[in-house]
């Protein structure tokens, strides 16, 4: 059977040579990045809490960089919505595995929500899709604690105050959500200002939970 598989594998990689998700050059098998790609965009980092931020997360991480490549897959994933990206969004996790070392245990993941209407639209909260393989592999519960109440508007080139405004009262606690007392890990597809996060944060903290941390996939800081 074993056997089987290879010969399959084998066959398979030469009718559809193995390439990069990115620039589409051929790498040695499927689902992982041109060794120019993995510089370019992945790579674990910390990102600065400072002011409101630093006030409701604990520390924020980003698995990638928001640049052409990732910026691609997340835009196939959701104005498209074609999973076929989920795989290379999930090798980018796969290669950030320290991130959870310096995180307390047990801890509890929270994805940051979509309004109802985006969510009927796309099918599928992005943010469950990229994490939840990855927090399952590691024992790390994931619930739907929070909700969006309301759509927001785009929060690029807005000014901070403006930002804060249009988010206030957007998120919720969900029914029969009780953080109170939990280490929460909040998840995202990108950040760009921290605003959603701190937002989504705030709540969760207001509920009790102890400390707040945060996992993107990208960030837009460099
Ligand atoms: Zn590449």
């Amino acid at each position: 059977m074993i056997g089987e598989i290879v010969v399959f594998r084998a066959f398979l990689n030469f009718l559809f040579p193995p390439r990069c998700p990115s620039c589409s050059a051929y790498v040695e098998r499927r689902g992982i990045f041109c060794a120019g790609c993995t510089q370019r965009l992945i790579g674990l980092h910390a990102l600065a809490c400072t002011g409101e931020t630093q006030k409701y997360l604990d520390g924020i991480w980003a698995f990638a960089y928001y640049r052409a490549g990732v910026r691609d897959l997340l835009r196939t994933l959701k104005y498209r919505r074609q999973k076929s990206a989920l795989p290379a969004l999930h090798t980018i996790l796969t290669m950030g595995e320290a991130a959870l070392a310096p995180l307390p245990r047990p801890l509890v993941a929270v994805p940051v929500p979509l309004a109802p209407q985006r969510m009927r639209e796309r099918g599928f909260n992005q943010a469950e899709e990229i994490f939840a393989p990855w927090l399952a592999a590691h024992g790390i519960a994931l619930r739907p604690m929070l909700v969006r109440t309301r759509e927001t508007a785009p929060l690029y080139e807005r000014t901070r105050t403006e930002r804060q405004r249009e988010l206030r009262g957007a998120f919720a606690l969900a029914v029969d959500a009780d953080p109170a007392g939990r280490d929460v890990l909040l998840v995202d597809d990108i950040m760009t200002t921290g605003t959603t996060l701190t937002a989504c944060a705030q709540v969760l903290k207001r509920a009790g939970a102890c400390r707040v941390y945060a996992f993107v996939l990208a960030s837009e800081h460099l």
